[in-house]
């Protein structure tokens, strides 16, 4: 049974498609199947993981709308070994149209239903906003994934976040939680990020990821390759610690 994880944070530029594409690269390196869903109309995670947006066919949007199955609309990314449901900006439409359907909030909680054999992973990208796209993943996912910069106002975004998982869990999906807080872009030179790090261990506990994705311009420069910085360049202290990541994360499912 696949385990399907949001990574979701309303803000913008905090590492969310960084921490996905490369968290999913690091989970193919080490022999998991690997389904990475972009739920993001900039398609960022789609470009990131090698396949062109503008080219698809089919992309999540069909998805939703149930015009295609996961199946269908997936494509296999070569370069980076896992599985692409990918992104344009068609699907920026769909915040609208889902409005009128049914069931919109768990139209794609019902299409991986289907595909649940094919994976062990899956991985939702999310966009920087508490929306219906991002409601529809915290509907299909199991946990959420924060990643967040150890910076003065981290806690403060967080509350919104949180109230909204506790209400998403309450009202629609009894199996979601939030999995762990990744800290990423760490710089330990910075004295304040430390004492935030420091904070938010105080007041989360075990759900702080016992990984740290440090500040790496490797991953920041992997993108324009069109491929994680996991593939770009595997020895990289930040691709090194995603690798880490995908290693505490399969440690992780298995008290789940
Ligand atoms: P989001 O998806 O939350 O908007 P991104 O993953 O696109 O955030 O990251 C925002 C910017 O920060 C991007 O330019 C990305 O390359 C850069 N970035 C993300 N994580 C790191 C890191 N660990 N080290 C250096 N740059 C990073
Ligand atoms: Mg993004």
């Amino acid at each position: 049974m696949a385990k399907i994880f949001c990574v979701a944070n309303q803000k913008g530029g905090v590492g969310k498609t960084t921490s996905t594409v490369n968290l999913a690269a690091g989970l193919a390196k080490i022999g998991q199947r690997v389904l990475m869903i972009d739920l993001d109309p900039q398609g960022n995670a789609t470009m990131g993981s090698g396949v062109d947006k503008r080219q698809l066919e089919l992309t999540v949007y069909d998805v939703l709308i149930e015009s295609a199955s996961v199946a269908e609309a997936k494509v296999h990314s070569e370069a980076c070994g896992y599985d692409v449901l990918g992104a344009n900006r068609e699907l920026a439409g769909a915040e609208v149209e889902l409005v009128q359907l049914e069931r919109r909030e768990k139209r794609l909680k019902t299409a991986l239903a289907a595909a649940d054999a094919d994976y062990d992973f899956v991985l939702i990208d999310c966009p920087p906003s508490l929306s219906m796209l991002t409601l529809n993943g915290l509907c299909a996912a199991h946990g959420v994934i924060v990643p967040m910069q150890c910076e003065y106002f981290a806690l403060e975004g967080l509350t919104d976040l949180v109230n909204t998982i506790k209400q998403v869990h309450a009202n629609l999906n009894k199996d979601l939680q939030i999995i762990g807080l990744l800290r990423v872009m760490f710089d330990p030179r910075i004295t304040l990020q430390q004492q935030v790090s420091e904070q938010l261990k105080g007041h989360f506990a075990d759900k702080v990821f016992n990984t740290v994705i440090p500040r790496n311009v490797r991953l920041a420069e992997a993108p324009s390759y069109g491929v994680p910085g996991v593939v770009f360049d595997p020895q990289a202290k930040g691709s090194q610690a995603f690798i880490e990541f995908a290693e505490e994360m399969v440690q992780r499912i298995k008290t789940m």
